[in-house]
Order: C-alpha cells, then sequence, then structure tokens
C-alpha cells in the first residue's frame, strides 16, 4: 500500500492514468444519480405532497389528483422503475434495460468497454443503449485526468476530482429536468468551504465571500429580471450552484464565471432560437453554463484573470 501510495507520488504518469480509470469507474455511478436522483425528488414530493392532503401516501394516483386537482396526469404518477414498498435509491434495485428488465451484469457495468463489446445493444433484448452512458463515462475519465496532471498528487486534485463530478452530474441532470438538486449543490458548497479551510484553492475568507456573493450576485439579477418581465429567468439551484463555485474557487473567480456562462448561454440560446424555432419562452437550463465556467475557472482561472486584469490595466 506504502509501495502504491509512493508511486503515484513520484510519478505523474501513473497518477493520471489512475484518476483517468477513476474518473471512468465513477462517471458509470454518475449515470445511475444523473438517471435516479430527479426520480427519487419526484418519490419524495408526491408523498409529501400527499401527507398535506391528507391522502394515505401508498395511493400515490389519488395523491398526484388531489396535488393537482383538475390536471389530467400524463402517466400514473409511480415511477415505473420502483416496486411500491420496496427501496428506490442509488444504490439499489441493480440496474437492469428499462426495455426487458434484464438485469445490468458486473462484466455489462464496465465503463465504455461493456458498450463497445454490446456493439450499444440490451444483452438481453437488443434494444439501443443511449451513447450518452459511454460518453458520460468518457467525459469522467478525461476531465479526471487532466485534473490529475494539472494539479499533481495533493489534495487540490482530491478537490478536483469532487467538484468535476458534482458538476457533470448537475449538467446532464439540469439539461434533462431543468432542476439542480439541492442534494448535490449543498454539500458541494460545505465540501468547498471545508477544503478551503486548509486554503487549498483559495483562502477560507475568500471562499467565505465567494459563496455568499455568488448567491447574492445571481438573486438579485433574478428580481431584477422578475421586477423587470415579471417572469422567472432562473431557478434558486442557479444561486446555489454559483455560490458552491464561489466557496471552492474564491470570489476572485466570480465575473470569470459569470462572464463565460452568460457568454456561453446567450450564444447557445441565440443559435438554439434561430435554428431550431426554440420557443423564447422555453426556459433553456442555465446550470450547464455555470458549471462549464466553474470547470474553466477550476483550471485556467488564474491565467485568465491575469490577462484580463492586464488588458484592463492597460491605458
Ligand atoms: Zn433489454
Amino acid at each position: 500500500m506504502t509501495e502504491l501510495f509512493q508511486l503515484l507520488q513520484s510519478s505523474p504518469l501513473a497518477f493520471t492514468v489512475m484518476c483517468g480509470v477513476l474518473g471512468l469507474m465513477v462517471g458509470s455511478f454518475l449515470n445511475v444519480v444523473i438517471h435516479r436522483l430527479p426520480k427519487m425528488m419526484e418519490m419524495e414530493w408526491r408523498q409529501q405532497c400527499a401527507e398535506l392532503s391528507h391522502v394515505n401516501a401508498d395511493d400515490h394516483q389519488t395523491a398526484a389528483e388531489k396535488c393537482h386537482p383538475g390536471k389530467p396526469e400524463h402517466n400514473s404518477g409511480i415511477n415505473p422503475e420502483s416496486v411500491p414498498g420496496r427501496p428506490y435509491n442509488l444504490i439499489v434495485p441493480r440496474s437492469s434495460c428499462p426495455h426487458c428488465n434484464h438485469v445490468i451484469s458486473a462484466w455489462e457495468n464496465i465503463p465504455i468497454v461493456s458498450y463497445l463489446l454490446l456493439r450499444g445493444k440490451c444483452k438481453g433484448c437488443g434494444v439501443k443503449i443511449s451513447p450518452r452512458y459511454p460518453v458520460i463515462e468518457a467525459a469522467s475519465g478525461i476531465l479526471c485526468a487532466y485534473a490529475a496532471w494539472h494539479f499533481g498528487f495533493g489534495w487540490a486534485a482530491a478537490g478536483a476530482l469532487l467538484l468535476v463530478w458534482s458538476l457533470l452530474a448537475l449538467t446532464v441532470i439540469d439539461f434533462d429536468t431543468q432542476l439542480l438538486p439541492d442534494d448535490i449543490t449543498l454539500p458541494l458548497l460545505w465540501a468547498g468551504l471545508l477544503f478551503n479551510m486548509f486554503g487549498v484553492f483559495t483562502s477560507l475568507s475568500g471562499a467565505v465571500l465567494g459563496a455568499i456573493i455568488g448567491y447574492l450576485a445571481l438573486w438579485i439579477v433574478y428580481w431584477l429580471f422578475k421586477l423587470a418581465t415579471s417572469k422567472e429567468g432562473m431557478g434558486y439551484g442557479d444561486f446555489k450552484l454559483l455560490a458552491a463555485l464561489g466557496a471552492w474557487l474564491g470570489w476572485q473567480m466570480l465575473p470569470l464565471i459569470i462572464l463565460l456562462s452568460s457568454l456561453a448561454g446567450a450564444v447557445v440560446g441565440i443559435t438554439m432560437i434561430m435554428a431550431l424555432k426554440h420557443g423564447r419562452n422555453i426556459p433553456i437550463p442555465f446550470g450547464p453554463y455555470l458549471a462549464g465556467g466553474g470547470l474553466v475557472a477550476l483550471f485556467w482561472g488564474q491565467v485568465l484573470t491575469q490577462q484580463y486584469l492586464q488588458i484592463l490595466g492597460q491605458p
């Protein structure tokens, strides 16, 4: 064990490869989180809603009707993968094909390799497996390997991996559901403050100010936008995500993150409205852009901020 430790410490290549492999394996778990966490949240909301309206919580359908009176449910409201009375969380039940319920065996769970061996089809029924699964695994593997190479063996690399995984999960969940779960954003914020108690990415005061200013910055934009247009431009999840990024990277990185994510958001938004006739009123999730801006700031923030401060400093 100490030999492995020494190898990782002395060889940047070994450390990069190990983090890349770890990234692939965690990427496989992120696919489960991305798929199940929104379902778990919805089940919890339905249960709370049922309790509030004094309906037996087991009777999902009636509860759903009471929660949305007069609004027909397009599905029964019951998560098709969960059996009533059985636990449904990130660990159980085991992953299975949504089409034929074929339980995914250990070798079919090997990141990317299994997808290639199965030629992108379920072993049970031959239905196509979404290429999204190997893409997310590959993204996690590549980002983790890069983080290891960039930061080298130490706490900064460990923190960067945690941040990469959280941002990846939040990006896809927000893209799918327009939600940024508190179950990820809030622990991410606390973890950032904890790491920076030891000054891993920034000073503790920089991190605390980063969390507060990050939250307030978008909160103010939200209310100005709402007062001006009486529409909601973004959600509270966005404020919490920027607060978390501030806690990790310090308030000094917030202007860069906001600038990058607004630019990217504007470019993609305008392109979508023009090319796809994407309705102007359909919400475009902002979380993926914040997460992307956060990743850029994590890896190249210092260099970029120095450069734009230099440009601003020119007479
Ligand atoms: Zn199947």
